[in-house]
């Protein structure tokens, strides 16, 4: 088993004070925007500024006065992280090279997925909010029900809908996912998924459907891929997935039957695992697990580990 680096899974935000009840006070919001020890986290193409330290990297928030010369989105409050207010902003629209002048000296502009899991578990949850919520403002630009423009509300965490006659309020959009690690005493199932080439082997997922309890889900999907039955599902954990706009809820299933039925179109191969299996494997060989910043990986690191 190689050493895992600490995991960070988007989801270790108890740090932050999102500020919910100062989020209707726009003129509160207003004096913050312009206030100098305000943090603006400047996303550029879906990119994040991160500056690198010795102890990692970290994210790299400027004031206003550095923001002031970029063509920029509306500004989205994002909360109280070690006592200064962050707020994320979109630069998409200036050129990189304004972008990364604006920012501090040594800092670049980089991929959410690159650097989630190395940044320390606050920030990287700071970064979920700052592309979940302006993800959704982008692909919610007009009213869903009446196709009216939508502004901006409540600092950036609603859409209200222009069109009187309809006042639709849009919240941002989050689309749970059961995430399932199916296990049979000391073997766990696991699949390749085959519109992801490579060798990772992983657990079951998929989207939970209009009128379905997340752990019907968790069952229909392992049925589907790999025709096993459950016995039982509990509830592991959770974690924002904001690529785009997931949240991915994991669950242990204890499997009742034992014949593997590959869904082809979704599993390329689904083989049983031992722990020993799983603690054998070396980087670069046939079978890889899941990212480190994943709940698939923390479920089967805890599975690995005899914790669950
Ligand atoms: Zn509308």
């Amino acid at each position: 088993m190689p050493a895992v680096p600490p995991v960070n899974v988007y989801g270790e935000g108890r740090d932050i004070d999102r500020l919910v009840e100062r989020r209707r006070d726009a003129e509160w919001f207003a004096r913050v925007l312009v206030h100098d020890a305000t943090r603006y986290i400047v996303g550029w193409n879906e990119r994040l500024p991160v500056i690198y330290t010795p102890e990692g990297p970290r994210l790299a928030g400027v004031t206003h006065r550095e923001v002031a010369g970029l063509v920029t989105g509306e500004p989205v409050l994002l909360g109280t992280l070690n006592e200064a207010i962050h707020v994320a902003i979109d630069a998409t629209d200036s050129d990189e090279a304004a972008v990364l002048a604006a920012l501090p000296d040594g800092a670049r502009l980089s991929e959410l997925r690159e650097i989630g899991s190395l940044l320390p578990g606050a920030e990287a949850a700071l970064t979920a909010a700052h592309r979940g919520v302006l993800l959704w403002h982008s692909a919610q630009r007009h009213c869903g029900r009446c196709g009216a423009p939508t502004l901006l509300a409540e600092a950036g965490h609603t859409l209200a809908c222009t069109n009187k006659e309809c006042g639709a309020t849009h919240h941002p959009r989050i689309d749970p996912c059961a995430i399932t690690l199916v296990t049979d005493g000391d073997r766990t199932l696991l699949g390749r998924n085959k519109r992801r080439p490579g060798s990772i082997f992983t657990c079951f997922a998929g989207f939970v459907e209009a009128g379905e309890s997340l752990e019907g889900a968790a069952e229909r999907e392992v049925f589907e891929e790999v025709g096993v039955r459950l016995s039982e599902v509990r509830y592991h954990s959770s974690q924002p997935w904001p690529f785009p706009g997931q949240m991915m809820v994991g669950f242990i299933g204890v499997a009742e039957t034992f014949d593997i039925r590959l869904d082809e179109d979704e599993i390329a191969e689904a083989r049983w695992f031992t722990r020993e299996e799983l603690r054998a494997i070396v980087p670069g060989g046939p079978v890889q697990l899941p990212r480190v910043d994943s709940v698939a990986r923390r479920m089967l690191d805890g599975w690995i580990n005899g914790e669950i």
